[in-house]
């Protein structure tokens, strides 16, 4: 396992952490509004993101997850914008399943809007519950040569700016505990109607709204891979997102560790710098440690996930646990560590109230620890009877990446 970034990986880190300063400068605006940054997406866009995964084939860059997870590495090291960091993985969602599942017809009419930054919606959640997702009810019943989906996604991350994304339901005549399958919606139609903004405490710069349908029409190209299969999909979906969360963790605690360094050592109290305090110091320490930690369980879990590694499932889990978690003890050492000026409704405080809801976002802590106990479960239960289990995953082919193409970019930027 290579933990190194190659070249063409570090000049990738570097030119999506330039475009992190363009979602910097304006975050405190959208906290504020509640509002999109457009302006820092489009950039983000344009830059190339969302085509590093895509085969050149398909008019993308050529380049891996891996690649892809670099850049958002980069992007979360300057963006100090947690929000802004959520509404990537709401879109890269959409776009994996798209890229591993979609059939020609389906890469053909929304691939390119996903490539070019059409803001897309990943949406499993319903107000019967996030946590325990066999409880959707969102359903798709067929009616002469087509479906009419009915129901409510709740909470949904890009719902008020998104125009395209996938959505899980059921297909009821399935059959009961067979029918769980993923949907993939354009958002303007008159049969799909959204909540209103919600107030949240924080990540305000990632909108979010429920998405209701009344008898929004879908056709066989609106449904992903065999109907049935959501549950597998939403496998892959659910653990390449939780990877994520590691390098968004990651990055937002080396800002949140600079920052506090700044005020340690510049902030004297009883005649010496605060940082010469064990105490003050082990603030830091504890922010460093566990920005590793999760930077390094990411790249293992997505390596472990694309190559079906008996153990991703987990992996996944406890990098998602551990950005949850250490995210908002270290915002919380940041706060701390900035006395009053830390209370105070700004800056410092905003990495509060974001790591709050970070932890809740793409499964609470308790639902990782129950995944992890579950697959360890199982494996303790396989062993004792001897079962034996292929873990096939769905992506597993990973392309080159189109070095010239990012060279370009770079020496022009
Ligand atoms: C910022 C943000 C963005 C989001 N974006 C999206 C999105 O884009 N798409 C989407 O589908 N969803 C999204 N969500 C919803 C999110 O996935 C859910 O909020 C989350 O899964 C928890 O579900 P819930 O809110 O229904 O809480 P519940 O499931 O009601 O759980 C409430 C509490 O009970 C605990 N709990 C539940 N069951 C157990 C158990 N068996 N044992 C121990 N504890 C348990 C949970 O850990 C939690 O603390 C978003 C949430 C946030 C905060």
């Amino acid at each position: 396992m290579d933990f190194l970034f190659s070249e063409l990986q570090q000049g990738l880190y570097e030119e999506f952490a330039q475009i992190g300063t363009i979602v910097a400068a304006n975050v405190e605006k959208h906290d504020k509004d509640a509002s999109f940054d457009f302006v820092a997406w489009r950039a983000l866009s344009d830059a190339g993101l969302w085509q590093i995964p895509v085969p050149k084939e398909l008019g993308g860059l050529g380049g891996s997850w891996q690649d892809c997870m670099v850049a958002i590495e980069g992007l979360a090291s300057t963006a100090n914008d947690i929000g802004f960091l959520i509404s990537t993985l709401g879109h890269i969602g959409s776009l994996r399943v798209i890229l591993s599942v979609g059939t020609d017809a389906q890469k053909e009419r929304w691939l390119g809007a996903l490539m070019q930054g059409d803001v897309a919606v990943t949406a499993m959640t319903e107000p019967t519950g996030g946590s325990d997702l066999a409880r959707m009810q969102l359903s798709a019943h067929i009616v002469g040569d087509h479906w009419l989906l009915n129901g409510a996604k709740c909470h949904i991350t890009n719902a008020p700016v998104a125009k395209l994304g996938m959505v899980a339901g059921r297909m009821p005549e399935l059959g009961a505990k067979k029918d769980i399958t993923l949907f993939f919606v354009e958002t303007k139609q008159p049969q799909l109607k959204l909540g209103e903004l919600e107030d949240n405490l924080g990540i305000r710069t990632s909108p979010t709204a429920d998405m209701i349908f009344n008898d929004y029409p879908l056709d066989r190209e609106n449904i992903l891979g065999a109907p049935g299969n959501g549950l597998e999909l939403l496998y892959d979906i659910i653990a390449f997102e939780r990877a994520l969360y590691g390098v968004i963790a990651a990055g937002a605690i080396e800002q949140m560790c600079s920052t506090s360094m700044e005020r340690v050592e510049e902030r004297y109290a009883f005649g010496k710098p605060l940082a010469d305090n064990q105490y003050v110091q082990g603030r830091i320490t504890d922010m460093k440690i566990s920005s590793q930690q999760c930077r390094l369980m990411s790249y293992a879990s997505l390596q472990g996930l694309d190559c079906g590694e008996k153990e991703a499932s987990i992996n996944c889990s406890i990098t998602k646990f551990i950005a949850g978690e250490t995210i908002l003890s270290a915002a919380e050492h940041m706060v701390q560590l900035h006395g009053h000026l830390g209370f105070m409704n700004n800056d410092i405080s905003r990495a509060l109230r974001d790591a709050v809801g970070m932890r809740i976002a793409g499964g609470t802590s308790d639902i990782q620890r129950i995944n992890i106990f579950n697959q360890l479960r199982r494996q303790y239960k396989d062993q004792r009877d001897g079962v034996h289990r292929d873990y096939h995953f769905i992506l597993s082919e990973l392309q080159k990446p189109d070095l010239d193409r990012f060279h370009a970019a770079i020496s022009a930027a």
